[in-house]
């Protein structure tokens, strides 16, 4: 399965991604934990991208495309992934085209005011990348990742004004996909306004009625 998760900042793509990716056997590749391990390894990738990213902002086309197309090329994607973050505009979703069909586009609908409150619990672990949330899904012991250990903390651009900005850049750059893919019919819309397991059962609906 070639599955594409489309949807604003802080729907819950990395979250529903991990099970789904489980599930599927599909390396999970998220263009958004690629690009931050970049700028932690200050890769000259790395260093272009920050300041983008910092800001909210998309990181240039061009850069991302080429990322993406090594990453693709790469033998544990024969059969299939599953993206998170990936496509964000028509140019990258035209360049993902040319390298083959996908299956499945998941868009997760949420609203602007539920995101911004979802974001300002985020938490996020500088180490291993895991992500929690205060009140959704919090660590065991509080501050510190369950996975590492590590000291966890809020990412560079979720303060509310970056979060802003990021949103505001999903409706003018990222929604003209709903309807490219729609018009491709593997567009399919999902509730994302709720709870994770809320989120994770209407997936699941998705996917069984796929599978018919
Ligand atoms: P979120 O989905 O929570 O906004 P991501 O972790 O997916 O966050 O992405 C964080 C930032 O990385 C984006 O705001 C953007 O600057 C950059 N980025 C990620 N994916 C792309 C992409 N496909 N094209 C351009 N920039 C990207
Ligand atoms: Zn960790």
């Amino acid at each position: 399965m070639k599955i594409v998760l489309l949807g604003p900042p802080g729907a819950g793509k990395g979250t529903q991604a991990e099970w789904i990716s489980a599930e599927y056997d599909v390396p999970r590749i998220s263009t958004g934990d690629m690009l931050r391990d970049h700028v932690a390894r200050q890769t000259q990738l790395g260093n272009l991208a920050r300041q983008y990213m910092n800001e909210g902002k998309l990181v240039p086309d061009d850069v991302v495309i080429q990322m993406m197309r090594e990453r693709l090329e790469e033998e544990d994607c024969r059969d299939g992934f599953l993206l998170d973050g990936y496509p964000r505009t028509l140019y990258q979703a035209q360049a993902l085209d040319e390298a083959g069909g996908l299956d499945l586009v998941l868009y997760l609908d949420v609203g602007d005011e539920e995101i911004v409150q979802r974001m300002s619990g985020r938490r996020i672990c500088p180490r291993c990348g895991e992500v929690y949330h205060l009140v959704n899904d919090p660590p065991k012991v509080e501050g510190i990742c369950d996975k590492c250990g590590f000291t966890l903390k809020v990412r560079e651009d979720d303060k509310e004004s970056t979060v802003r900005k990021r949103l505001e850049v999903f409706r003018l750059q990222t929604a003209p996909l709903i309807s490219f893919y729609a018009s491709k019919d593997i567009l399919r819309k999902v509730e994302s306004s709720g709870s994770i397991e809320e989120t994770t059962a209407n997936i699941r609906t998705v996917l069984e009625d796929l599978e018919g």
